[in-house]
């Protein structure tokens, strides 16, 4: 365990792990209830549970490694708010530093040192990062990361990869991953046409394609965008080569790259993928963890680039709340849990074991089954590997995972409720809840195929 990190088994009242029906009486009525005021009862599609069917379980609280929803029922929880909880939920020191913040006052509008505190922190860690913007989500940092990137270049067009996700901005909605991938939305209505038109697509993991784009636009591409490892159609490494022949690409082409970090900063490394992989970008999109569960993003680069945003340079990008000072407190909080290196060796670690402990079973049973992971995030998709683009994951057997998701909720496992989804490990996961997750894998595996 490293200092400041803890590992709390959560509320010593229910630590039990339950097998069998999960009652879930309060939560399907508070999702009626949601239902009439929300679109869909949520906030976000993918909560809905519309890829796995059933309903979702409301949460009441969570600490540690688990969830606890509001019937009562424990989850230990793989999902961590898909992403940001790297150090456990209610972490003390985050819960500390907010409340902290909070009695100071919860926004101003006007700057405070906390906003440069954070930002030197990324910028010591992060690899190609000299200045950076704090806003308020990944879909902020995503869409004004291409507006620099096209200012920059006075250029229009960019890449961007079949199944990555970079938020809800317009001109991502183009075979997008994540919810738009779980609700079969290639294209969302509202989406001018005009604005999608100077997106092009490539397949994740295909240079070929990407140079052949570059080739017939010359001097026309601002930018490729990717997930260096993509965690928005399960977890999808990138093959050996492909993100330096990005890099190469866009160099002799005279576009930016740009690395979306929004899921694997401060997770795959403590400077993100950039430094995981050796490939910097020229610009880096964050979100998730730099906000320790509380709503931020950002996106830096050079300070040449990141001088061209406004009020240094013309390119025009603002926020009422952005740099709020008990986002930025979380923020701070949670990066500097994640100071030594060897969080993350403890991280993969625990990766690890989980992988390990389900290919054995895998390999054991014959499955159709493949896990990918990378460090702390970790995917299974329910067909041979490996799984290298969205055809591969779309080719997955979604109905299996479906009876494999709900097998495991009933175990207690809380699963993103996807197949498109990465899972995610924290600091506040021990080895024996990563070996209770591979014995609930177990029996859940083999209720989804042998129950057929
Ligand atoms: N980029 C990536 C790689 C993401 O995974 C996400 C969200 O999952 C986003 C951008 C959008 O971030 P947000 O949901 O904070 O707007």
């Amino acid at each position: 365990m490293q200092p400041g990190c803890s590992r709390r088994d959560g509320n010593p009242e229910v630590t039990q792990i339950r097998i069998g029906e999960l009652k879930l009486t309060q939560s399907k009525e508070a999702m009626e209830r949601a239902r009439g005021l929300i679109p869909g009862g949520v906030n976000s599609p993918v909560r809905a549970f519309g890829s796995v069917g059933g309903g979702p379980p409301f949460i009441a609280r969570a600490s540690g490694s688990r969830i606890w929803d509001i019937d009562g029922n424990e989850y230990l929880d793989l999902v961590g708010s898909w992403g940001p909880m790297i150090a456990g939920h209610a972490h003390p020191d985050v819960v500390a530093a907010v409340k902290n913040a909070a009695e100071m006052g919860t926004s101003y509008g006007s700057p405070t040192p906390g906003e440069s505190e954070l930002a030197s922190m990324v910028v010591s860690r992060v690899p190609g990062v000299e200045m950076l913007r704090l806003v308020n989500s990944g879909t902020e940092a995503t869409m004004s990361a291409l507006r620099l990137a096209r200012a920059h270049t006075d250029r229009a067009k960019f890449i961007k990869f079949e199944g990555c996700y970079h938020g809800h901005g317009d001109a991502f909605l183009v075979q997008a991953g994540s919810g738009a991938a779980t609700l079969g939305i290639p294209n969302s209505p509202g989406v001018p046409g005009a604005v999608v038109g100077d997106t092009l697509i490539a397949p994740f993991n295909d240079l070929e394609i990407v140079r052949q784009l570059f080739h017939e636009n010359p001097g026309e591409i601002a930018a490729v965008i990717v997930e260096p490892v993509a965690g928005n159609m399960g977890c999808v490494p990138p093959r050996p080569g492909f993100l330096e022949g990005l890099r190469e690409l866009t160099r002799t082409n005279g576009a930016l790259l740009i690395m979306d970090e929004v899921m694997t900063g401060f997770r795959l490394a403590r400077g993100g993928a950039g430094e995981r992989f050796g490939v910097v970008g020229d610009l880096i999109t964050m979100g998730k963890i730099i906000g320790g569960g509380l709503p931020v993003g950002a996106y830096g680069g050079s300070r040449e680039l990141m001088n061209r945003m406004s009020p240094a340079g013309p390119v025009y990008q603002a926020g009422t709340l952005s740099g709020n000072p008990l986002a930025v407190a979380a923020g701070m909080a949670t990066l500097e849990l994640l100071a030594e290196k060897s969080v993350y060796r403890t991280l993969e670690g625990l990766g690890d074991l989980l992988e390990t402990g389900i290919e054995s079973t895998i390999r054991k049973h014959g499955y159709p089954v493949c896990v990918q992971r990378v460090g702390s995030m970790f995917c299974l998709y329910f067909r041979e590997g490996p799984v290298r683009n969205y055809k591969d994951a779309a080719g997955a057997d979604i109905k299996m995972f479906s009876r494999y998701f709900h097998a495991m909720l009933r175990r207690g496992i809380y699963l993103a409720p996807s197949q498109f989804e990465a899972g995610f490990l924290s600091l506040a996961h021990s080895e024996e809840d990563v070996q209770k997750v591979f014995e609930a894998g177990q029996g859940s595996l083999a209720e989804a195929f042998d129950g057929l």
